[in-house]
């Protein structure tokens, strides 16, 4: 599903990501971890097409189509979900109406009509259900004073109605509580199938307890320096990190 070569990219001339390979098929759930700082949300956002980071080397191929010339807006269409990618608050608009705006503009992307409403509404329901999404939650002012958790919350149900291939999940070590983590990892676990993938973007190993991924790469100062199963996560937690800073200290 997706391919990553040889991916170099920066910001303002300092190389961040320093030669990134990553291999993801569907059905499989990945985790990246590493120290602060080792390029980890830079490689989310390098994934995702944002802008101001330049790609200098190497590609990034969905589906054996190469996206170097891809918008953030179309790799979205293409099926790539970041995190936090909708973090704005709007006063105003519903959980529900922001998605149903998401939704069409990306079927409208691909020259489809509006998802009848009666199909839009089923959906909410059914992804809400299968999430325990409460009603009232739905009809919340999007982002407006959303605890942690309900950030989350809004995360993960954007993720169940957008459907995508690949999920990027970026769990930035601040404020994530065990509530926070555990709406993350039920989402995950409920919305992964065969015919996507997950790419789990954390810090700590406290997330892996829930969501047990099927690879685990550990990044340093912008490589890939460590990849392996779930039992790397519990070697992390128990030695740090600093083990391999030292094993791969050049
Ligand atoms: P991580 O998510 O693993 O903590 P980041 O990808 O956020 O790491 O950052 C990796 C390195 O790139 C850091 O040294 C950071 O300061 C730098 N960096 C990331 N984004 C920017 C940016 N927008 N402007 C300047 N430096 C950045
Ligand atoms: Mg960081
Ligand atoms: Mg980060």
């Amino acid at each position: 599903m997706l391919k990553i070569s040889n991916l170099h990219a920066g910001i303002e001339n300092n190389e961040i990501l320093k030669g990134i390979n990553l291999e993801v098929k569907a059905g499989e759930v990945h985790a990246i971890m590493g120290p602060n700082g080792s390029g980890k949300s830079t490689l989310a956002s390098v994934i995702a097409g944002k802008e101001e980071y330049e790609v200098t080397e190497g590609s990034v191929v969905l589906e054996g189509e190469n996206l170097e010339d891809s918008s953030p807006e179309e790799r979205a269409h293409k099926g790539i979900f970041l995190s936090f990618q909708y973090p704005v608050e709007i006063p105003g608009v519903s959980v529900t109406n922001f998605m149903k705006t998401a939704i069409n503009e990306g079927r409208k992307a691909k020259g489809l009509d509006d998802m009848p409403a009666k199909d839009m509404l089923k959906m909410i329901r059914d992804k809400a259900e299968l999430l325990e999404i409460d009603r009232k939650f739905l009809s919340r002012s999007l982002n407006e004073g959303f605890s942690g958790g309900e950030k989350k919350r809004n995360e993960i149900f954007q993720m169940a109605m957008l459907e995508p291939k690949l999920a990027i999940l970026d769990e930035t070590d601040s404020g994530l509580d065990i509530d926070a983590l555990r709406i993350v990892a039920n989402g995950v676990n409920k919305l992964k199938n065969k015919d996507n993938a997950v790419i789990v973007i954390t810090h700590y190993q406290r997330l892996l307890e829930y969501i047990v991924p099927d690879f685990v790469h550990v990044l340093h100062q912008g490589k890939i320096v460590k990849s392996g199963t779930k039992e790397l996560a519990h070697e992390l937690e128990e030695k740090g990190y600093d083990w391999l800073k030292q094993e791969t200290a050049v």
